[in-house]
């Protein structure tokens, strides 16, 4: 006899063997907890079933009737599309149901036999009539106390599993593990915010006895999800709060002589930020600050200031980048910004080459070596880096996940910025600031989420935005094309082209793909640069090329050697070069709205007026609300609360940030307020039992290493 635990494998509860099993751990249920945590889609209430008599066109509803009659048929519009159509019926009346190119369904209906239909009600040819609903065959003889006469739950199925043979599992697991699922949530956080208990919330939630009992459940179970996932922040800041960080030289007289030699003035957004940072630096505690601003907003010059105020007490800095094409960027301009040779006076418009300065000579105190290390560097270069990061010699090292190898040792780390913070995962942004005692850290990321949300899900953060773009930039002029106008947008291009800007044609894939019915960068770059901009230099930049050749070909383009740059996604990140005006993205449909954001970010960078033409012919309601989005709005924050609506937040943080993709019922949209108490009560308890030693958090304690065991470090060290 297996121990009854709810971390048994799921395989071993009744009805369930190892074939079922498969399925079930194909969604990632693995043992009974896992399936008990498994909740419904939805619910219907068949505690009383309309009459056929009563159905609305239009709306979804649920009836129980019996087969009367049921027959295939061929399609007369389409050959080879057969389809199945069985005749309901109740004491009210008659109705169709229909179901397309599914032939094996026919010998799961039988004359007699009671149905439970859900599905939306229509009418064709003077009839009632459901498209494909979802339906559930009533055994009759059998016990149905779970599949009628109740507010019944509705899953997502695994392959080869019923409605019904679900249900009863899930009855099986309440029934026999329930007993052993102690609660983790202490009584006195259950009481004062008024949580059903464990037990009754598992049952409730996928058999409510009422709404009421169902709704509450979904509340503590949602409040379950927020706190859990709150208490290692709390617990990172408590413990920052303990530990001992650097407090910096913030008045060096570095930073601040780079500010005054900058051929820009600071936005006040900036500004404020860098007060902010200033005074994070200067105090004893380490900084953890997220930095969000629009893209565009000039975060760049913000970090470089930080380093150097790190640099200007003796420390070193190091910055790390997504793409090896804006490590280089950054490196560049961050070379001759802070230690620009002594040329003349700034000449305007010259692009830095080796050891050159697009914004003149300044007078630093102290020469600020600043370095480069990415993977693609040679062996002998790396080490070379290597030693010169372990003697001090470099100041200032920016570079890509190439940084976070064990071979990168510092002298003294007193600074890590993480740029596009949303493209490295969680592990890894925690890395590169173990590399030091306690560094200051700014991770910055230009896909804004609302306010609101982001200081309850960053809650271990401090929070600082840029809401002002430099002056003098004009909004870029968003436009919207169908395909068969393409030659209308690459007329915009040639004028553009003419007056001596450049642009970008953007492309979702490299190669031309005939399953998704698209032309790939590749063949347009042939085709452009010999049919519709033959006068023109053209390249072509993607992801599978070289890193050499995309440097080299990024190092053309900004050099003006090339008026069009044809691209897939590599583009997207932080790319920055004003005199680019002009933006071409081509099926348009295909990409995601932060994404279409970014990618328009790249122009619109410099004081001419910049446009960025969409192509795409749409087709569904989501792609149309991307499109109308990117049209409207110009302003990162509301495209980022426009993608949240549209996606949802589990697609939405899923993709950026792990740990929320692990909220699997609750809705930090939606529940904004029991997030919000979640934090509270998570806080509060990190202050009263920082390492979760009392008696009552025990069961609270094990349920956290279980769920993230990556942070059994932060919770038993002190
Ligand atoms: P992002 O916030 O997207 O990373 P960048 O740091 O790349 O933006 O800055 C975009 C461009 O704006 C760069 O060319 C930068 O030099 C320039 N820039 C930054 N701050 C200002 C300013 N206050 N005034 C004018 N131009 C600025
Ligand atoms: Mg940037």
């Amino acid at each position: 006899m297996v121990k009854k635990s709810v971390s048994t494998p799921i395989q071993y509860l009744k009805g369930i063997g190892p074939k079922k099993a498969k399925s079930f751990t194909a969604l990632g249920i693995h043992t009974v907890e896992d399936l008990l945590y498994y909740f419904p889609r939805r619910y219907e209430d068949r505690s009383r079933f309309q009459t056929i008599s009563q159905l609305k066109e239009g709306e979804s509803q649920t009836i129980k009737a019996s087969v009367l009659a049921r027959g295939m048929r061929q399609s007369w519009k389409k050959r080879g599309f057969n389809i199945l159509e069985v005749a309901l019926g109740d004491n009210t009346g008659k109705i169709f149901c229909v179901w397309f190119n599914q032939p094996y369904l026919k010998d799961y209906f039988k004359v007699g036999q009671t149905l439970i239909l859900f599905g939306k009600i229509e009418r064709y040819a003077g009839r009632l009539q459901m498209n494909s609903p979802e339906f559930e065959i009533l055994a009759g003889e059998s016990d149905e106390s779970l599949n009628i006469g109740r507010i019944v739950p509705i899953y997502s199925l695994p392959s080869g599993i019923t409605q019904r043979n679900l249900r009863q599992m899930i009855k099986y697991g309440l029934d026999e593990y329930l007993p052993e699922i102690g609660d983790f949530l202490p009584y006195d956080i259950r009481s004062r915010n008024k949580l059903l208990n464990l037990a009754k919330s598992l049952i409730s939630i996928h058999f409510p006895q009422n709404p009421d009992l169902q709704k509450e459940s979904y509340q503590r179970l949602s409040f379950e999800e927020f706190f859990l996932f709150q208490l290692p922040l709390a617990l990172r800041k408590f413990k920052k709060k303990e530990k001992q960080g650097i407090a910096h030289n913030v008045e060096g007289g570095l930073a601040d002589n780079f500010i005054a030699h900058l051929p820009f003035q600071l936005t006040q957004a900036q500004e404020r930020v860098i007060r902010e940072i200033k005074r994070d630096m200067a105090a004893s505690l380490a900084m953890q600050r997220l930095l969000q601003g629009d893209v565009g907003s000039g975060k760049t010059v913000v970090a470089t200031v930080a380093g150097l105020m790190a640099i200007q007490g003796g420390y070193q800095a190091a910055f790390m980048v997504p793409t090896e094409v804006l490590a280089r960027q950054h490196y560049e301009k961050i070379k001759c910004q802070v230690s620009p040779p002594k040329a003349g006076p700034p000449t305007a418009e010259v692009v830095p080459a080796e050891g050159g300065s697009a914004y003149g000579g300044s007078c630093q105190t102290k020469k600020v070596k600043v370095g480069l290390l990415t993977s693609s560097a040679k062996r002998k270069e790396k080490d070379k880096i290597y030693k010169e990061i372990r003697e001090g010699k470099i100041d200032f090292i920016i570079g890509t996940h190439a940084l976070l190898e064990k071979a990168v040792e510092f002298r003294n780390l007193g600074l890590v910025v993480i740029d596009e913070q949303h493209k490295f995962g969680v592990g890894q942004r925690a890395l590169l600031p173990q590399k030091g005692l306690n560094p200051d850290v700014l991770i910055m990321t230009a896909t804004p989420i609302p306010r609101t949300l982001a200081i309850t899900l960053y809650a271990d953060l401090d929070i600082s935005v840029i809401n002002e773009l430099p002056a003098g930039r004009l909004p870029v002029k968003t436009l919207h094309f169908q395909e068969k106008e393409i030659s209308q947008a690459y007329a915009i291009a040639r004028e553009h082209l003419l007056q001596g800007s450049q642009a970008y044609i953007i492309y979702p894939v490299i190669e031309e793909s005939y399953a998704l019915d698209m032309i790939g960068a590749k063949k347009m770059y042939e085709r452009l640069k010999t049919k519709e901009f033959k006068e023109f230099g053209v390249g072509l930049i993607h992801g599978k090329l070289k890193q050499k050749e995309q440097d080299l070909m990024m190092s053309k383009f900004k050099d003006k050697k090339l008026d069009i740059l044809v691209s897939t996604t590599v583009l997207e990140v932080g790319i920055d070069i004003p005199e680019a005006t002009c933006m071409i993205t081509e099926y348009a449909q295909r990409f995601g709205l932060s994404q279409l954001h970014q990618l328009r970010g790249r122009v619109g960078r410099g004081s001419k007026e910049s446009v960025c033409i969409l192509v795409a012919d749409v087709r569904t309601p989501e792609a149309k609300a991307r499109i109308e989005a990117m049209l409207k709005y110009n302003d990162g924050f509301a495209i980022a609360e426009e993608d949240l609506k549209i996606r949802g937040p589990g697609e939405f943080f899923g993709a950026r940030q792990h740990g929320l993709n692990e909220l699997r019922i609750g809705n930090p949209l939606t529940q904004t307020q029991l997030l919000k108490k979640a934090k509270e009560e998570a806080v509060k308890l990190i202050h009263l039992d920082p390492k979760l030693e009392t008696r009552q958090n025990a069961l609270l304690k094990e349920k956290l290493l279980q769920r993230f065991p990556e942070y059994e470090e932060l919770i038993l060290v002190g």
